[in-house]
């Protein structure tokens, strides 16, 4: 028996997994491989006034641009992968076309930054496994308390953490898929996270990542109507990379709706409805959730 499985491999449900195995604990996490994770199309932003969050979302989106500096330097030592990171402030801007990055200069950014959230991914999970955690390619068809469904076998386990993203309403939690495409531009990045209108560019390595689409359902991969919205979003905002080339298109399903980060019952939590800030959220998530089970571990609830 595990002690706990977590279900579903993104930026949430392994940054859980990895704090509860380096607190001892012996996790399994199930991974279905799901086309269109959000983790891996993210923009990586770590951008807590620029969402419009407020209350106890705000103070976990503070404590994330807090941690991850720390965090990343731990991952990082843990599996040997580096975490492109930087505190860079992110620029929010009133008034487009920004006919280069050189106009940003003497105006004043609010804290915050990026990361790469596919190196992030990468290191938590190599990280977890190299403190004993158990990564398996399955699909959870069903949970009850002590007991993961898969479609061949029954995992038995004392504490059950649904970290499935926008796929989280097959448990019955309240989340929707709201589509998220981006581009992957050849062009020098600007110096950190500019908001503009209704979306936003910012440096992912040498390039410039220009994101992105809102569209609610489960319609896959970047679809006509998403390029030509980023194109006429570029173009319009941000004229000066209208002759870049486009290297890569990214896309994944962001799981909005109700954020729900706790107990459902006893021997089930759920972690997830993180939205447009899950890379962002996911250190006080993971904080939380720990909690919640190294509680329920000690009164053996
Ligand atoms: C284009 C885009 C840009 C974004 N930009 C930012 C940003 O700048 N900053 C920020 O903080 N956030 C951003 N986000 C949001 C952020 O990426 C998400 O909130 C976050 O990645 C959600 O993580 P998750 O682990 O809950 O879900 P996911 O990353 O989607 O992972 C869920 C996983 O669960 C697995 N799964 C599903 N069902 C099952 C099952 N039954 N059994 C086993 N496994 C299962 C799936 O295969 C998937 O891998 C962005 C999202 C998108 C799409």
């Amino acid at each position: 028996m595990s002690e706990v499985v977590v279900v579903g491999g993104g930026v949430i449900g392994s940054l859980i997994g990895y704090r509860l195995c380096r607190e001892g604990l012996e996790v399994t996490l199930l991974e279905a491989g799901k086309a269109g994770q959000a983790t891996r199309a993210s923009a990586g932003m770590l951008a807590p006034h620029a969402e419009g969050l407020g209350g106890e979302e705000l103070e976990w989106a503070r404590e994330g641009l807090e941690r991850y500096p720390e965090l990343v330097r731990e991952l990082e030592a843990a599996s040997g992968i580096e975490v492109p990171l930087a505190l860079s402030g992110v620029w929010s801007l009133e008034r487009p076309p920004l006919r280069g990055w050189e106009a940003l200069r003497g105006l004043e950014p609010r804290p915050g930054g990026y990361l790469d959230p596919v190196r992030l991914l990468a290191a938590v999970q190599k990280a977890f496994v190299s403190l004993g955690g158990t990564i398996r390619t399955e699909e959870a068809r069903r949970v009850e308390p002590g007991r993961v469904y898969t479609a061949t076998r029954c995992i038995a386990a004392r504490q059950v953490v649904l970290a499935s993203g926008a796929w989280s309403s097959r448990f019955g939690l309240e989340v929707r898929p709201l589509k998220g495409e981006a581009l992957l531009l050849a062009a020098p990045p600007p110096p950190g996270p500019v908001f503009v209108g209704a979306g936003y560019a910012l440096p992912r390595g040498a390039q410039v990542y220009l994101g992105a689409t809102q569209r609610e359902g489960w319609r896959p991969g970047v679809g006509a109507e998403g390029l030509r919205w980023l194109q006429r979003y570029r173009d319009a905002h941000f004229p000066h990379l209208r002759g870049a080339a486009v290297l890569e298109s990214r896309w994944g399903y962001r799981p909005a709706g109700r954020l729900t980060v706790g107990r459902l019952e006893p021997g089930i939590l759920a972690a997830t409805g993180h939205g447009r800030n899950g890379i962002l959220l996911a250190p006080a998530t993971a904080r939380r959730i720990t909690e919640l089970v190294l509680e329920s571990w000690r009164t053996r609830r």
